[in-house]
């Protein structure tokens, strides 16, 4: 997988992505990461990439010509799967969106600022809008930052026990179970019996209830998504 992160703020977004799971997956060649810096694509000699909004008001607006530039520079080289514009009007990000997005070939993140961008770069450009949550974050890098580490964290060889990924919340609409390392007892705080019993049975029986009562308490209406489903 490519992926091509458009920003005016590329050390904001480099430091999330260049650890840990990320960067293995990077130096596994299972996903390759590149910044531009939007600026580098602004037409006129202040390098300016924003401007007052038509109609007045507060803040300013992303112009066109420097996120034409660099979005039409990169699919001149190649073919694009998803150009994805980060905002707090789009579509709502969950599991089942980074799933079906880990299973693309390249992919570009335009990141907004200000006001946001202009609106003819959505009609024109973007394929997908997605926001993180509703509420509104200064810049879309943090929320590309979010996107791009659920994605790439499930691409099938990023972690390397393939199940790990799997097991984790929201992946079949339940929350994770309770999970304890050693020491089995800290002053009296007991680890559960059965997870020290070995038998692998009695384990997944334990652990498929735990989910079940936590998404029971802390997010009932996973269980309702889960009836839609069958
Ligand atoms: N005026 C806009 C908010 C602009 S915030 C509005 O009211 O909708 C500046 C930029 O931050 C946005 O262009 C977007 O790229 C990013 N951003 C802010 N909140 C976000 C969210 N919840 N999800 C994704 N991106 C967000």
């Amino acid at each position: 997988m490519r992926i091509d992160i458009i920003t005016v703020l590329p050390e904001l977004i480099q430091s999330p992505l260049s650890h840990s799971i990320l960067k293995r997956a990077q130096e596994k060649g299972l996903v390759e990461i590149y910044f531009h810096n939007l600026r580098d694509f602004a037409t006129d000699k202040y390098k300016s990439v924003d401007d007052y909004s038509f109609g007045g008001g507060a803040g300013m607006v992303m112009k066109v010509e420097p996120v034409f530039r660099v979005i039409e520079s990169l699919k001149s080289e190649r073919n694009y799967d998803e150009i994805i514009y980060t905002s707090p009007d789009g579509i709502p990000f969950s599991q089942r969106l980074a799933n079906e997005l880990s299973s693309i070939t390249n992919m570009i993140i335009l990141c907004g600022h200000y006001k946001g961008v202009d609106q003819r770069i959505r009609d024109h450009l973007i394929t997908r809008e997605i926001s993180i949550g509703d509420y509104v974050l200064s810049g879309g890098e943090l929320a590309a930052a979010v996107i791009t580490d659920a994605i790439v964290r499930i691409i099938p060889g990023v972690i390397s026990d393939e199940t790990s990924a799997l097991t984790d919340s929201f992946q079949d609409n339940l929350l994770a179970p309770p999970v304890y390392t050693r020491p089995a007892d800290y002053e009296s705080l007991k680890v559960p019996d059965v997870l020290l019993s070995g038998n692998a049975k009695e384990i997944e029986k334990w652990r498929f209830e735990k989910s079940l009562e936590r998404t029971r308490k802390l997010r009932p209406g996973l269980l309702e998504k889960n009836e839609d489903a069958e």
